[in-house]
Order: structure tokens, then sequence, then C-alpha cells
């Protein structure tokens, strides 16, 4: 069977994948939308969200991708389920096989695979997920209820996760590798408030224990002593940021010491012509829900741009906004 053709190829469905969606269907393009194994991206695990712009009250996040999923679609965008297994990105137009078997051509790309958990690779971790190990405290939250567990982390997201907990857990111990914390003021003060969260800070974990089949313990070394501690505990949510989907290129284009795909300037232009990076894939930085919609949406227009004439996207001054 030969290859689809298609103008445009989106990457990823979180809000930057969703966003280019909405501006490539309303400029005809008739995008199609790979959506992988997390649909909806990370914002599908997190439970209300209080800082996206036009939503006094806050929404939940999966209504709120739900909701860019269904506006996408009523101006034409097409989804399809499944895994970017390949890309070719050495001619035009692009290759891309899904679950190694359907295959798929493109006059342009917009890579929006955004990021995944990332683990600390210690002794027992991986062994344990689903046994008290997790990394998502709104997906496992509820398994925990008055339950002593940890988070590991001291990010924004360690605090968003912890304060999550406390609906559930008796008590949450945030563990985390240095005295300060990495988070925003207002997230730690909330965690602080709390009285069902408690801190164990300037330890490095080093395994994860079992125990009749379950977590049991988490061992870690005391960074100002150097001593070695067994602490006990009944769940481990590990959160200690994200890295970027980027396997599938296969070092097509250029990426950043991290991982992330580099882009040229204010645009989503990536190191190959025609190809186009915007969301948590290509965002060390700021990672927010809707700065991830922000880049979508420039990734559509640099795309239209693109298709109507060659590499005019690479002209994109600031009067050709107007
Ligand atoms: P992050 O800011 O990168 O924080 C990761 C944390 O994990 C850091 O405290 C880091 O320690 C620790 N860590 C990393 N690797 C580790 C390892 N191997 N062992 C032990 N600890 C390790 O990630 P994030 O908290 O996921 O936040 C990502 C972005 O999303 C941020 O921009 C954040 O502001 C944003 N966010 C915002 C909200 C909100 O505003 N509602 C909620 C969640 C996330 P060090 O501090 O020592 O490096």
């Amino acid at each position: 069977m030969g290859s689809k053709h298609l103008r445009v190829m989106i990457l990823g469905t979180g809000p930057a994948g969703l966003t280019a969606a909405i501006y490539a269907a309303r400029a005809n393009l008739a995008p199609l939308v790979i959506e992988g194994n997390e649909p909806g991206g990370q914002l599908t695990l997190t439970s209300e969200v209080e800082n996206f712009p036009g939503f006094e009250n806050g929404i939940m996040g999966p209504e709120l991708m739900n909701n860019m999923r269904n506006q996408a679609e009523r101006f034409g965008a097409e989804f399809a389920t499944g895994w970017v297994t390949s890309v070719n990105l050495s001619q035009r137009p692009f290759q891309v096989t899904v679950n190694d078997e359907d295959e798929y051509e493109a006059d342009a790309l917009i890579v929006s695979t955004g990021a995944s958990a990332r683990l600390l690779g210690i002794k027992g971790e991986t062994e344990l997920i689903g046994r008290g190990v997790s990394t998502c405290a709104t997906c496992d939250g509820f398994f925990y209820r008055n339950k002593r567990i940890m988070v590991i982390g001291g990010g924004d997201s360690a605090m968003e996760e912890a304060t999550f907990l406390t609906k559930f857990a008796s008590e949450v111990t945030i563990v985390h590798r240095r005295n300060e914390l990495r988070a925003s003021k207002f997230m730690q003060e909330r965690a602080r408030e709390n009285p069902k969260i408690k801190w164990l800070l300037n330890v490095t974990p080093v395994a994860v224990h079992e125990r009749e089949r379950k977590v049991g313990a988490l061992e870690v070394v005391d960074n100002a002593s150097g001593e070695t501690r067994m602490v006990d505990t009944e769940g481990i949510f590990v959160s200690i940021g994200h890295s970027p989907n980027t396997g599938f290129l296969n070092g097509q284009l250029k990426l950043d010491g991290a991982g992330y795909i580099v882009t040229e300037g204010v645009t989503t232009t990536t190191s190959v012509e025609g190809v186009f990076a915007c969301g948590d894939v290509m965002d060390p930085c700021y990672r927010q829900a809707i700065t991830a919609a922000g880049s979508g949406c420039k990734a559509a227009l640099d795309v239209e741009k693109f298709l109507e004439g060659s590499a005019a996207h690479s002209n994109w001054s600031l009067a050709s906004t107007t």
C-alpha cells in the first residue's frame, strides 16, 4: 500500500499540537494530527488548571484538552492514533512511519511531541512502578487513601503534586536533594502551609525497597553527613521534571545539550527546512500550557508561510504580521 500524502502533519496532541491543528485547519491545510500514547499530553494528567487565561474559575486539564481537540476537528483537522516510530527528513515530502507500518508523506511537519516524566534511575524504581512508584499524582493518588507517601523533587510539579496528594494520603513527605527548593514562592508557601506535608531535604535517594511486593522504604544518603538512612513509605511519586520526546527523530534535527529541539530566533523553524517545532519538545524554559499553545499557533503560521512559497518563513518580519 502506498503512502498517504498530506500537506501538513502534526505530531503530538498537547496544547501545542492541538493549537497548531486549529490554526492549520482554519488555513485550509487539512492537517493530520498523530495522537500518541499520551493523548492530550501532560495536561490530561493534571487536575485543575487555574492559570490558563479565559477560565476564571479554572478548568480540569482533560476537559481543556478535549475542548481543544473538538475545536480542531470542527475546522477539519483529522486525527490518527499511533506512535511515530520513524521519520525521514532527508527529502521532501518528508516520510513518517506510524506504528512501524502506516506510511505517510507530508510537505511540512510540525513536531509537538512534548516531554515525558523522568525517573531517578535508582535501584528498585522501575521494578516497582505500579506497585507504589508513580509519576502521576492525578492518575494514582486515589490509591493512596490514608497512606504515608513521598513526593521526590523540589520544583513546582513536586509542590503541586504533594498538595494534591494530601487530599488522599495521611502524610506526604517532600524529598529533595537540596535545602533550597526550585519551586516558585507561591507554590512553596502553599505546600509549607499544609499541615499534612513534611519535608526531607538535602538527601539523595539511592534505592527503593520492597515490602510484601510493594514499596516499603526509600533509601537515602544524607548529603550533609554522608550517612545512609531507610525511610519507611507506602508510595513514591517521582516528580523531577520531564525529558523531551525526540527519540524518533534519530538525530535528524538539531537538539540542544538537554535534548530539546533547537529553533531559530522567535520562529519555530528547525534545522531542517519545512520542519517546525513547538511546545515542550523545544522549550526548556517556560513549559506552560499557554506558552505551548502560543508556540503551536506560531508553528502553524510558519507552516502556512512556508507552504505559500518556498522558504518565505525565513523572511518573516514584523511587517508581515500585520
Ligand atoms: P523542574 O522545575 O525542572 O524541577 C525538577 C526538580 O526535580 C528540581 O527540584 C530538581 O532538583 C529535581 N531533580 C531533577 N533531577 C533529579 C534527580 N536525578 N534526583 C533528584 N532530584 C532531581 O520540573 P517541574 O517541577 O516538573 O516543573 C517544570 C516546569 O513546569 C517549570 O517551569 C514549572 O514552573 C512549570 N510548572 C508550573 C506549575 C504551575 O505554575 N501551576 C505546575 C507544575 C509545573 P534541583 O532543584 O536540585 O535541580
